[in-house]
């Protein structure tokens, strides 16, 4: 790996502490960074180096997955570690930073590899782009990339006018857009396992009824009020993660792993996704608030009187949709997708159901989080899940040795300049241009929006969504204790060849 220059933009914030210093630290112990490596972190506060350094070891001992306990080794990890005041506004600061950057390049004897990181709000990436450009921050003789995290826009739009901004700084091979979801090793390898489940001819020959993709989340708004009163469910999780989750399980062929590969496949699902009218969106899509109701920790309040939120607000804190391919693979079959706040079970599963004559049903499981898990379950009846069987979890295989968190993987791939598991502009592009008709019908109001109690399972009409069809989503244990389903993985999977 070649020496790099690690240059955090937000270097205090919640995203820095929680993830991004703890898989720093991670690679640092199994020797995954750079022999030369420096990072320079930023911020509108005055700190010392040695503040930060001791900022950036709490957050190790409080977020790290592995013992942070041997002093020489936090030592020699911080020792790459330096502080810098920055107003992303200001543009003289970024004339002092670059000598700061060059400085330590000189110091440490390394050829000038940048990476910006920016942990920052999106309403500063325009910016803070623009300003890397402008004052020679981004010439460089070795490579300069720029990591973002979602939101990448806000619409179609805004979107597409963030990226000509990105783009005149950065071209397209530059920019890793992080999409965590895209991390973690179980969508990674989501293709192979499916095939590695059942082969190819089984697929086929078993023929899919249906694929239900449900993430659902049993916390609130939280803290995140400005932001997410203005994104809402659709785009939070639906444009993004959602749609990722779609295109990774349904590109068609496994041991694909080159972004060369990846890439086009997955433009092709997207782009065979059929398009929805605005007019038509009351017929497939289902948007949802919550309201007030009961979770494991007890009673809580509806969205609209969580703090920040105003007491009017209609935005949407659940969406249920249901999609067709166009893809000679895939159509016929529906595909539905859900994923809400404060429902009753936190899970991110996929589901595939196969045809069956009568009621019973094979299904192919797999489990993202909070568990990881690919399961075969034979002939389940629709009515109810056979008893007194133990769940039966296959082996899930790592493509990446010993790399569990999802900012660890992508880190690494960032700086090993691989993309394959970063967000490219165009399935962005055309994530937003799927999505933007049913923005312009929330808009313009043409589809209801269903209030459902917290604890639940979402609104009685995602139900009826897929009831149309003549399915169910599988596994909401509607008469579960909230103790138990919030614990995830709740059903039993039997495991029955
Ligand atoms: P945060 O509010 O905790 O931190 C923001 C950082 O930006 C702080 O360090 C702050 O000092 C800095 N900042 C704000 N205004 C600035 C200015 N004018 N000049 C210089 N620095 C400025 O936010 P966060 O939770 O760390 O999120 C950062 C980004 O990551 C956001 O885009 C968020 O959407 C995204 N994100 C966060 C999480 C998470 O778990 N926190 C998860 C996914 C994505």
């Amino acid at each position: 790996m070649k020496p790099a220059t690690f240059v955090l933009f937000g270097a205090t914030g919640d995203l820095a502490k929680r993830k991004i210093y703890p898989a720093l630290y991670q690679l640092f112990v199994d020797q995954k960074l750079p022999s030369s490596f420096s990072l320079i972190g930023l911020g509108r506060r005055e700190l010392s180096h040695e503040t930060f350094q001791s900022n950036v070891e709490q957050s190790l001992l409080n977020f790290s997955r592995s013992e942070v306990k041997d002093a020489a080794v936090i030592k020699k990890f911080l020792r790459a570690f330096r502080y810098q005041v920055l107003d992303v506004e200001r543009k003289e600061d970024y004339t002092k930073l670059l000598r700061v950057v060059e400085e330590r390049e000189e110091e440490l004897n390394i050829t000038p590899n940048r990476m910006f990181y920016l942990s920052v709000g999106p309403e500063f990436f325009e910016t803070i782009a623009t300003n890397i450009h402008e004052s020679g921050l981004g010439s460089v003789d070795g490579w300069k990339r720029l990591v973002i995290e979602k939101p990448f826009g806000h619409d179609l739009e805004s979107a597409r006018h963030l990226n000509q901004k990105l783009n005149q700084a950065f071209d397209e091979t530059e920019i890793y857009r992080i999409d965590h979801y895209l991390g973690k090793p179980m969508v990674q390898q989501m293709g192979q396992l499916l095939h590695s489940a059942l082969s190819e001819q089984e697929l086929r020959s078993r023929s899919m009824a249906s694929i239900q993709i449900s993430a659902n989340e049993t916390l609130g708004v939280e803290e995140r009020a400005g932001y997410y009163d203005h994104a809402g469910a659709i785009r939070d999780m639906f444009q993004n993660h959602m749609l990722q989750l779609l295109m990774m399980l349904t590109i068609e062929l496994p041991n694909r792993s080159s972004v060369e590969e990846v890439g086009p496949l997955k433009r092709k699902i997207i782009k065979s996704l059929q398009p929805l009218h605005k007019m038509d969106v009351k017929h497939h899509i289902v948007r949802g608030q919550y309201g007030a109701g009961e979770i494991k920790e007890g009673q809580v309040v509806g969205y609209t009187n969580e703090p920040g939120i105003a007491s009017d607000s209609q935005n949407d804190t659940f969406i249920a949709a249901r999609l067709q391919s166009n893809d000679p693979f895939w159509k016929d079959i529906p595909l539905y997708i859900r994923t809400g706040k404060r429902l009753k079970e936190k899970v991110t599963r996929i589901v595939i159901e196969f045809k069956l004559e009568g009621p019973l049903k094979d299904l192919l499981i797999i489990e993202i989080g909070p568990n990881e898990g690919i399961f075969f379950q034979k002939s389940q009846s629709v009515q109810e899940h056979s008893e007194g069987e133990l769940p039966i979890r296959n082996q899930v295989s790592f493509l990446k040795e010993g790399v569990t968190d999802a900012y660890e993987s992508l880190i690494y791939d960032a700086l090993m300049g691989d993309k394959t598991y970063f967000a490219h502009w165009d399935e962005v592009e055309l994530s937003w241009e799927w999505v933007q008709p049913i923005l312009e019908a929330y808009q313009e109001n043409l589809l209801p929006l269903h209030i459902y109690p917290a604890g639940s399972f979402g609104p009685l009409e995602a139900d009826e969504l897929l009831a149309r069809d003549g399915f169910h989503w599988w596994f909401d244990n509607k008469n579960a204790s909230n103790d138990e389903a919030t614990q995830g993985n709740v059903p039993t999977y039997h495991y029955n060849t």
